[in-house]
């Protein structure tokens, strides 16, 4: 019998991870450049911490969580995401007895939400993220933000919006909270079900619904902006005009608010324009400012601020909009034409490996022209033919598969002439990438 793969996930194979490891190293490279070190925390998390960060009003806990109960009668759950269990690392391994504030960490794996599946929504899915905990300062805001434009350039998605809104300080919350719970009062009635549990609960929320009607209605609503404190609103515009001096422009979004209870002060999000043939996957990525979430799960008062990108999304924007070939090539294909070249293309092949080119050969007696269309079915750039009179002189045939030169090279100087083909090859696709 055959059995399917669980609802909501997917393979990712061969070019397609390829994809992913260039993404995934370019986002730790850049993080990495900004000071941020590596934390890897667990998959399963006690139900709780989730509970206490995330928020009982958020969609992520009341429908999207996989929790269980495990042999031991304990109620674990998957993490929806890493933020939680970075903060309940630090106060585990006491990292904030740290005197060098802000704690920076990037992380990388991935997270489980039991969501409806749909272009760019999958229910498990990978997060690249960091962490700042520890040093509030609107410079490390504008860092983080910063850092999440910097990953999105270097893959290729310079082009992205960066929206930003402040959700203030708890007085400004608080009076706007009100103003909505009065506002959408009015509309409740003909609103989803979620939207009227969130009325009670927290009236924030419902900003953040995805349901066209209710979209509508939320465009009417009163605007965060109208509410921020003095402080916050200065803190906001120090934000952007930081952001701005480095050339990255933000657009003020009143109405985001982000789906985690826990973010207070400053949030943001990555968006791509509308693109043609391009599905309106949501944000590419998202964060905010966190005031309260170490205390919350136990730790000191330490502020933060946090982004995460889902992988999957980014991997189908280059996919589409770059049309990016996951069908990736190999350098060399070594022929030979028969066992006893074939068992020395086996350690020629080895050898070549060794200095770093990726190399495959056959190990069936083949007519040359097979083993020419295999050469070409692999994406090989070049091809290295081995003969009984090659053999003898000690040297070989590079083949360029592209514009089908060939060159006699020495042995002994292979290695070397590899690498200059290669450089070559590789400089004429620069110079002219349209013409094939
Ligand atoms: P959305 O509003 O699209 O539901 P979210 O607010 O729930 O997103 P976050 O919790 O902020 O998302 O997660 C950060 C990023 O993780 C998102 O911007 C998105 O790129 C990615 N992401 C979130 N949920 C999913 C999912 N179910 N499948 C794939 N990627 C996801
Ligand atoms: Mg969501």
């Amino acid at each position: 019998m055959e059995i399917n793969p669980v609802k909501g996930t997917h393979d990712i194979i061969g070019g397609e991870a390829n994809l992913y490891s260039m993404i995934e190293h370019t986002a730790m490279q850049v993080a990495s450049c900004y000071g941020y070190k590596e934390i890897r925390t667990p998959i399963i998390e006690h139900t709780p911490l989730f509970l206490r960060s995330v928020g009982e009003s958020s969609d992520i806990v009341n429908k999207e969580m996989y929790t269980f109960e495990d042999k031991g009668g304990r109620s674990i759950t998957l993490r929806p995401e890493l933020t939680a269990g970075i903060m309940r690392s630090i106060v585990t391994n006491k990292l904030y007895a740290n005197t060098d504030l802000p704690l920076k960490f990037f992380y990388l794996g991935p997270c489980f939400r039991y969501e409806r599946p749909q272009a760019g929504r999958y229910r498990q899915f990978n997060q690249f993220g960091v962490e700042s905990v520890g040093n509030p300062s609107f410079f490390q805001d504008a860092e983080v933000i910063a850092l999440g434009y910097r990953v999105l350039e270097t893959i290729g998605l310079g082009e992205v919006r960066v929206l930003i809104n402040s959700l203030g300080d708890e007085e400004s919350r608080t009076a706007y909270k009100e103003a909505l719970r009065k506002y959408f009062s009015k509309h409740i009635d003909k609103m989803c079900s979620d939207c009227k549990r969130r009325l009670e609960v927290n009236p924030l929320r419902i900003l953040d619904c995805k349901v066209p009607e209710d979209i509508e209605i939320v465009k009417g609503a009163p605007k965060m902006t109208d509410y921020l404190s003095p402080a916050s609103k200065a803190y906001l515009e120090s934000v952007i005009g930081i952001l701005k001096s480095i050339g990255i422009e933000t657009e003020i979004d009143s109405t985001l608010v982000r789906g985690l209870d826990y973010y207070t002060g400053v949030v943001f999000e990555y968006h791509l324009p509308k693109i043609e043939g391009v599905d309106n996957i949501g944000a590419l990525g998202a964060g905010g400012h966190y005031a309260n979430l170490l205390a919350e799960v136990g730790g000191p008062s330490y502020e933060g601020i946090g982004l995460a990108f889902g992988i999957e999304r980014l991997a189908y924007v280059i996919k589409t909009v770059h049309e990016f070939d996951t069908n990736f090539g190999i350098d060399v294909y070594l022929m030979g034409m028969n066992d006893s070249i074939i068992e020395k293309n086996f350690a020629l092949a080895d050898m070549l490996r060794g200095s770093g080119f990726s190399v495959e050969s056959n190990y069936e007696v083949k007519s040359m022209g097979s083993l020419f269309k295999t050469a070409n079915r692999k994406k090989a750039k070049f091809a290295i033919i081995v003969g009984e009179d090659e053999v003898a002189k000690k040297e070989v045939a590079v083949k360029n598969l592209k514009t089908q030169e060939q060159t006699l090279v020495k042995l002994e100087d292979l290695e070397n002439v590899l690498h200059s083909l290669l450089n070559a090859y590789y400089a004429s696709e620069y110079e002219s990438p349209k013409e094939e």
